[in-house]
This record gives structure tokens, sequence and C-alpha cells, in this order.
């Protein structure tokens, strides 16, 4: 199967065509623009294999994108190309309007002519495979619901809503056009080589250099966590065996207050790297105002992936995170470059939200 990434040198992307690239039956063709959150070198231990290609291009460039279908003969489009930190999309909005908006359209537009033109055996097999998030659902109270497929939609922030609109132009091509699509929404991820300004290498990188560890409000809003290699599966089996027109909610199972998740980073690295002072890392954390519109609680009800997919996480948040802080840890290389780019005291406080 010749399987096109968009958003693969993302994090989520990158772990996906990490997955995906193993298996030497697949051919992968990353197509991604290297926005500030794109990095080649998530990417290393798969660039020089022969079934991996990567190619720098921008979705809302739909003559470019037909093209590259075209020549590569895609037989399946997993989309995560995105703008996707909240706080960024609530200090600018355009960006998440015209890549998630506008971007996804013109991806459709260029999926659609590339499936029309498909002799009939391959048109059969073709699958378009958006990728979403729990946060089009909105919020839940602070009890034991969960957001299932049928959930109403009612996103809160400019990236939830820019989302929300994918998704809605997706089913749409696929009821208007019989584009073959499926989607899947899923709650936060978390691991290896997460760019440093979201929540999780956020606490553990400050932490490391005795920084304050900010926390939004009272830290008690509750966020479900899955660990991104989990996600990578899931995603590969929704895109190869997901019902066509159907969408899937995967998550980890792991609810946790923002508190409880940044205390668990400090408890651990309290054991990987304790302080020279031989205080608590949790001596760090640092309450500062809370984000507008900052939604209470997303869970996910999982029950369709694994009735149907047989889908389910392999790690549990503790065995995930432990793994996430090592892999911090031992590879300054990958976020380093990262860290002294995009850091200036002024804005910590404003980048430790999910
Ligand atoms: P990310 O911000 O790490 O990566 C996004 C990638 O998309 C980057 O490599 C960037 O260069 C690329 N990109 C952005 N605009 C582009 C454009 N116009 N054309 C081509 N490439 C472009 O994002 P992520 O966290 O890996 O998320 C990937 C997808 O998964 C997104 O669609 C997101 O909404 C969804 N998602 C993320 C989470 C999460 O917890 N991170 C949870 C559920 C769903």
């Amino acid at each position: 199967m010749n399987i096109l990434v968009t958003g693969g040198a993302g994090f989520i992307g990158s772990a996906l065509c990490r997955h995906l690239a193993t298996n030497p039956d697949n051919r992968v063709v990353n197509l991604d623009k290297l926005s500030y959150a794109g990095n080649l070198a998530s990417l290393s231990s798969i660039a020089a294999l022969p079934n991996y290609r990567f190619v720098r291009a921008d979705i809302c460039d739909e003559a470019a994108v037909v093209q590259l279908l075209r020549s590569e003969n895609i037989g399946c489009i997993i989309h995560l190309a995105a703008e996707t930190h909240v706080d960024r999309s609530i200090d600018g909005p355009a960006a998440f309007i015209e890549t998630n908006v506008l971007g996804t359209f013109k991806l459709l537009q260029a999926a659609l002519k590339h499936w029309r033109d498909l002799p009939e055996a391959s048109a059969a097999c073709f699958r378009f495979h958006h990728v979403s998030t729990d946060e089009v659902f909105g919020d839940l109270p602070f009890d034991d619901s969960s957001f299932n497929e049928q959930t109403p939609y009612a996103p809160s922030s400019p990236y939830s809503a820019s989302k929300a609109a994918s998704d809605h132009l997706v089913r749409a091509w696929h009821h208007t056009f019989g584009l073959p699509v499926v989607l899947t929404n899923c709650s936060n991820n978390y691991g290896p080589f997460h760019f440093p300004e979201k929540l999780i290498p956020l606490v553990i990188l400050n932490a490391l250099e005795e920084k304050p560890l900010p926390i939004y409000g009272a830290g008690m809003n509750v966020r479900d966590w899955l660990y991104v290699e989990d996600h990578a599966r899931a995603l590969a089996l929704v895109a190869a065996r997901g019902s066509i027109g159907q969408s899937y909610n995967i998550g980890g199972a792991s609810e946790r207050t923002n508190v409880a998740v940044v205390q668990a980073i400090c408890d651990a690295l309290d054991g990987k790297r304790p302080r020279s002072n031989g205080a608590s890392h949790r001596d760090l954390i640092t309450f500062v105002a809370d984000r507008p519109g900052h939604d209470r609680r997303y869970a996910m009800d999982t029950s369709k992936i694994e009735r149907e997919l047989d889908w389910r996480p392999e790690e549990t948040f503790e065995s995930g995170l432990a793994q996430t802080v090592d892999w911090y840890l031992n590879n300054e290389w990958w976020w380093r470059p990262l860290r002294d780019g995009i850091y200036g005291g002024d804005r910590l406080g404003k980048l430790a939200a999910v």
C-alpha cells in the first residue's frame, strides 16, 4: 500500500511514519510544510529506508498535492497536518483557519480528483483518513460521563472549532461526492518527540532547569492521556480496516487533572534526576491565571474501536510517562535546539496547558 501521511514531521505524524515504515509492504510518503512544529530530526531513524520519502509541500497547494498523489500512486491518505496548539489559536487564529479548514478543503479536492481517476479496483480500496481531536465535542462535567461517536459537536477554542469544521468537511465529501473516508477523534497524546511547548515536555524540561512549572488556574482541568505510539497503532488499524464513513474515538482510559500530571512528572524526576538541594521538584509548581474558555474535562468512550477493531492501549499512564521522562533525559540533542529557539521567559506562564 502506498500511503500519504500529511503532517508527518509533527509529533503524532512522525510516530505514525516510524510505525508504518517498519512494515516493508508499506510505502510511506510524508508531506509536510515544516512549520515551526515540523522537525525532520524526529524521522532520522527511518529517513534512509527505501520505503520512506519526505516531500516538503503545503496541503493548501492543491495542484502540487494532486500531482504527488498521481506520481506516487497513493492508495491511502492519513491526514494529520494542522495547526495544533490551543494557546497559539487564541493569540492568532488565522493560521488555524488557513491550514485546518482551507487546507483540509484543498486536500479533499485533491483526493477526490485522484480517486475519480483511479482504475476501478484501486478506487475501491482507496481511503481518506482524517485525524481529529476529542476537543471538537466541547467539555464535560466533573462526573463519569464521556464522549462517544454520536456526541454533538460543541467546540470551545479557535483550534477545536477549526478541527470541527474540518471533520464536517470530510463527512460532507463522503456524503455528497462518495469519497471513501474514515475519521478518528483522539484524546491528548504524550510521548517522545513532543514539541517542548506542550504540557508534559514543558514541565520535564523546566524542572530539569529548575524553572517554575506553570499550571493554569487551580490545575483541576481533566484530560485523558494516550501514549503516542498507541495512537499510531490505532491510526494504522483504522486506516486499514475501519468502516467507510465511520468515525472512531481513541483514548487512553487515563483521566488525570493537570496538577496530578505535573506532580507525577515531578515524582518521576525526583527518582531519576534528584535536585541538588534535595527538595522535591513539586516545589517548583506555580499556578498562573487561567486560559480564557478553558474546557473543564474531556473523556472518551472507546468501546467502538475496541469492539470493532480490537484496539486497546498497551501503555498505562504510569508506564508511558516513565518512558517519556527517560526519553527527554536521554535525548537532549533533539529538544535543546527547539527549546532554545522558542523560549523567552515571558512566554513561560502561557505554555503549560493542554
Ligand atoms: P504537530 O503540531 O506536532 O504537527 C503538525 C504538523 O503539520 C507539523 O509537522 C507541521 O509542519 C505540519 N503542517 C502544518 N501546517 C501544514 C500545512 N499547511 N501543510 C503541510 N503540513 C503542515 O501536531 P500533532 O500534535 O502531531 O497533531 C497531529 C494531528 O493530530 C492534528 O491534526 C491534531 O489536530 C490531531 N490530534 C492531536 C492530538 C495531540 O494530543 N497532539 C490529539 C488528538 C488529535
